[in-house]
Formats: C-alpha cells, structure tokens, sequence
C-alpha cells in the first residue's frame, strides 16, 4: 500500500510517498481502509521537529474510512463498519493504518467521511476548549486567532452558540469575509490593525479569554487583549512558539491565567473520547455547527497541502484522498 514517510525533518520537501507492506492489526487493534485523512497543523509540527518524533516516521494522526481487519480480542467494530481516528498514532498519511480499538470514533450515518475527517480533531478541539479549558457562557467576549482556519471556523461558530461575542482575527480580507459570514460580531484582519488595540477599543476592559493558535506573533497582542482575571488559552504555535511566560508578566498584566492544553489529555480515556465525539456530533448534526467542504489534495501531494497550511492559503479544513 502507499504510504507518506519522512527519513529527516525539515521543509515540505521531505515528504515522500513510498511503497510498504499493509500492516496487520494486532490485539486490541483495527486496520481501516481510509477514503479520507485529516491535515492537521500538527502535521508540520512533527514534519519539522518542533514536536521530535522518531525518524523515519510516517505523517497524520486522523482519518476516516471502513474497518477491514480487527485483532484479537476486539469486539467494538467489525470488518465492514465505518470508523474514524483522530488522536493517531502518527503514519494516517496512507491508504490504510492500523489503530487502537478504544480510540475509534464512530461516525454517524449522515456525516460523510470528508467531513468526519475535516472535523474530528479540529471539533473535538474547539469543543475542550470552550467547554472544558475555559467554559464559555452567554455574554462571555472571546477572542479567536485564525478565525477562518480550520480549528478556528468551528470555534466561532461553537462559541457563538454558547452565546459569546466572538471577536474574530484574520490574516486578510477573504478571511474576514469568512469569519463574519460565520456569526463573529467583530473581526480585526492582523495584517493591518494592533489586535490588543482594537480589542480594547471594542470592549473597554479587554477580553474573558483569548484562543490563541498562531504563537510567537500574537503572544504579546493576546497578552494585551486580555482584561482583569483573563484567561490565555495558548493551543497552538502556527507562527513558532510563543516565548516562555514570565510569572510576574501575568500578575502586572492583571491577575492573568496562562494554559498550554492539548486534545489528548482532553480525550485520554476511552469516556473522555466518547463524550467529546458525541458533543461534536451533536453540534454538526443539529446545524450549530457546519464544517465547510474541506479543501481536497491527492495523497500523493501531501508536500503541497503543507506548503498551501503554512504559506496562510487555506480556509476551512484540508483532508487528503488516497
Ligand atoms: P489552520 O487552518 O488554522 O491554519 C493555520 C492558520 O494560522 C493560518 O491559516 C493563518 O491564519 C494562521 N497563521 C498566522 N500566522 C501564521 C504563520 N506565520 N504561518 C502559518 N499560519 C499562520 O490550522 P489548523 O486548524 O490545523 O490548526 C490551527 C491551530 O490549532 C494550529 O496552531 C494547531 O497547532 C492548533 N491545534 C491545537 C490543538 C491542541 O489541542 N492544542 C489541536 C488542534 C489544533 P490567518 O492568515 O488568518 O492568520
């Protein structure tokens, strides 16, 4: 079967499709067929080395398709059934992979694969951090870097449910365009304005909570844009990783709260998965939620859908066919 591996980190460029053996679910394990992968930011992340993975590796932590094989012992799917991943483990850049039992997702009937890999890790995402990591509520005001991103989409749309004033913040028109379109009641294109600037003249105080995905360009802007008792919620580093956080930088800045959370301590346990996918399904299948068609790349030009994620090209989610 064909398969994405990387020999060494570095640029798009390291990417390559290879030949390798269909691998054989062991026990506690399935072997899905996949017809679509999730491209995650992560992805790059583990391309690059700013996540170290051992090398050669393969690429991807999320697909969807149907179950062909299980192992030993494995009663939650049989062959035939379709299934979904999204916490990997790394190497979904294939055509088939092999994962653990207890972390499949079930998809619901009238959620296609596309979808489900347009929106499982991004979903699951945004749902812990709205509801777990800083539970949003009615009136409160957020603030959303990369608002018409993949993660971001589903954040504005989730939060504006929960009834939050969403400021939104893009890097261009086109995704300006986006982001309104999607509920934000204000959006600040970074490109041009002083974010923390503009947050302020918009809500006086400053924000409750900033979800900041870009990293080492905002991490100041976020600082700023936060009001008494804020909440920094820093998920991710699109831009290079934010620089350390001085303690006392918090407590001048005003009693600040400062987290660096991840999906999977989100989902670690087989309930925590299943709680999080069930609260995702339930915002795409009520309408609350509504994942854009993801743009679409062959698997064998998984190097130019990262070169497309990092040059700011994309809107929505990016899946890959194989
Ligand atoms: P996106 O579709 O959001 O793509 C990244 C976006 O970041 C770009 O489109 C761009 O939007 C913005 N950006 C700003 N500066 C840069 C830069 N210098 N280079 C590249 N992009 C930049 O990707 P995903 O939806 O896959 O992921 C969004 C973020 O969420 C990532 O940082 C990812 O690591 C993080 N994440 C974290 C998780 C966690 O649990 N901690 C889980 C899932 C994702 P614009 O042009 O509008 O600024």
């Amino acid at each position: 079967m064909r398969s994405v591996r990387i020999e060494s980190t570095g640029g798009p460029e390291v990417i390559r499709l290879v030949d390798v053996a269909t691998p054989t679910p062991g026990p506690g394990q399935v072997l899905i067929r996949q017809t679509a992968i999730g491209v995650n930011f992560i992805d790059t992340y583990h391309r690059t080395g700013l996540y170290p993975i051992p090398l050669p590796s393969g690429l991807g932590l999320e697909g969807a398709g149907v179950v062909e094989a299980v192992g030993e012992g494995v009663t939650r799917v049989k062959p035939g059934d379709r299934a979904g991943f999204c916490s990997g483990p790394i190497g979904a850049y294939a055509e088939r992979h092999v994962v653990a039992a207890d972390r499949i997702v079930t998809i619901p009937d009238d959620v296609s694969d596309s979808i489900a890999a347009a929106s499982m890790l991004k979903g699951m995402t945004a749902r812990y951090l709205l509801r777990k990591t800083f539970p949003v509520e009615r009136g409160t005001v957020c603030v959303v870097h990369a608002a018409a991103g993949g993660v971001g989409q589903i954040l504005v749309q989730w939060a504006k449910t929960l009834g939050a004033t969403v400021i939104a913040v893009v890097g261009s028109d086109e995704k300006a365009e986006i982001a309104k379109r999607l509920g934000s009641d204000h959006v600040i294109v970074s490109t041009r304005t002083d974010i923390a600037k503009a947050v302020r003249e918009i809500t006086g105080e400053g924000a409750d909570v900033v979800y900041d995905s870009v990293g080492k360009d905002t991490f100041e802007a976020s600082l700023d844009s936060l009001k008494p008792l804020g909440m920094f919620v820093s998920y991710g580093n699109a831009s290079g990783p934010s620089p350390a956080v001085v303690p006392g930088v918090l407590s001048a800045k005003g009693s600040l709260f400062f987290t660096r959370p991840t999906l999977f301590h989100y989902t670690r346990t087989p309930q925590l998965l299943q709680e999080t996918a069930d609260d995702l399904w339930a915002a795409v299948q009520t309408g609350a939620v509504k994942i854009a068609e993801p743009k679409r790349y062959a698997l064998a030009d998984a190097a130019q859908a990262h070169r497309d994620l990092e040059a700011r090209r994309t809107t929505g989610s990016v899946i890959l066919e194989p």
